[in-house]
């Protein structure tokens, strides 16, 4: 009689090495980005601190991905989730502590938080970082800006983790930054930064922070389910005027509609899915290099793998 052995399946989680953070199997994604929409990560995981993520790093098995992710006010995540591991930094890497005129502060500290200390230490300058709803490690990726400033203009070092779990302390030239952009190795791990600004009044800096508020609550749908500009701007552009020029203006795709307020920004309506957004900025893609002769470039980080459709794989 032949012996049918079944093959043994191994969920991800039981290949992965013991750490004091926390592991989550098929987390949710959705509810943690400002879009609201996209399928689970395998594994989440959230170190405790520094030395349990380079721990892991050092120990998880070389050929599993790690996707790092902040607030998620960047991302668009896909229907069918992220495959491997989905990184997130939480307390033990969100400090933020005022040196001098320097900000020294985790990547998972709140921009808006990093901003805030520093006026209330009197240090100038760091103000536009109120206006950018996501976390230092993202702004670092992003170059963030606003308002005619980028991180870039304010750092003075970062740490990161290679993928082997290597730190690097890193100048502000290694980061070769440009326009929303940073050159670092895109699966570097950010750990924290070095900012630096002027002594200044904190009434004078809290004035200014309530000028950058005001602005944006003017200019951008911040309440609604959005990943903030989706396109960068192209040189001696903007994205916006593109896109209103194409008629892209209020345009839908299922639950996605282009803002009326601020056409570079989609929008959740509710119920849409990764899919109608990601159709729609690519409708909007296809319109303004049509009408303006004009190739926009995602701002949006768009990860993981769209849906399976119902009933299988679909066809090859
Ligand atoms: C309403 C609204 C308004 C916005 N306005 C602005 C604006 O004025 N200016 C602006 O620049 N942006 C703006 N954004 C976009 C967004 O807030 C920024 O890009 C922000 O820097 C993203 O940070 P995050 O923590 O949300 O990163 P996420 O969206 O979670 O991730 C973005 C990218 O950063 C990477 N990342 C995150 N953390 C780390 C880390 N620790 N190490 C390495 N990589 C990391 C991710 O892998 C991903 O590639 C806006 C977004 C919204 C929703």
């Amino acid at each position: 009689m032949m012996l049918m052995t079944k093959p043994v399946v191994t969920s991800l989680i039981d290949r992965l090495p013991p750490v004091r953070g926390r592991y989550r199997e098929n987390a949710p994604l959705a509810s943690i980005t400002w879009f609201r929409v996209g399928g689970p990560a395998e594994v989440m995981f959230r170190p405790a601190d520094r030395d349990d993520l380079v721990a892991f790093l050092g120990a998880k098995p070389a050929e599993v991905p790690v996707t790092v992710i902040g607030v998620g006010s960047n991302l668009l995540v896909r229907d069918g989730g992220v495959r491997g591991v989905v990184l997130r930094l939480g307390r033990g890497f969100a400090e933020i502590v005022a040196e001098d005129r320097d900000v020294v502060c985790g990547a998972a500290a709140l921009d808006l938080n990093t901003a805030k200390v520093a006026q209330a230490s009197g240090i100038g300058g760091l103000e536009f970082l109120c206006g950018v709803p996501g976390t230092i490690g993202g702004a670092l990726r992003m170059n963030a800006g606003a308002y005619g400033k980028e991180l870039e203009s304010v750092l003075v070092e970062a740490e990161a983790l290679d993928p082997g779990g290597r730190v690097h302390r890193l100048s502000r030239e290694d980061f070769g930054f440009s326009y929303r952009y940073s050159a670092v190795p895109a699966d570097w791990i950010f750990l924290g930064a070095r900012l630096r600004g002027r002594p200044e009044a904190p009434e004078t800096i809290a004035r200014r922070m309530a000028e950058v508020q005001a602005a944006r609550a003017d200019s951008q749908p911040i309440r609604s389910r959005t990943g903030g500009s989706t396109f960068t701007n192209p040189p001696g552009e903007k994205a916006w005027q593109l896109i209103a020029r194409a008629g892209c203006r209020g345009l839908r795709r299922g639950g996605a509609m282009v803002s009326e307020q601020h056409c570079n920004f989609l929008i959740n309506t509710g119920n849409a899915t990764a899919a109608d957004l990601e159709e729609l900025g690519e409708a909007v893609r296809a319109r303004v290099r049509e009408t303006c002769g004009v190739e926009l470039e995602w701002e949006i980080r768009r990860i993981g793998e769209p849906a399976v459709p119902a009933g299988g794989r679909g066809r090859p």
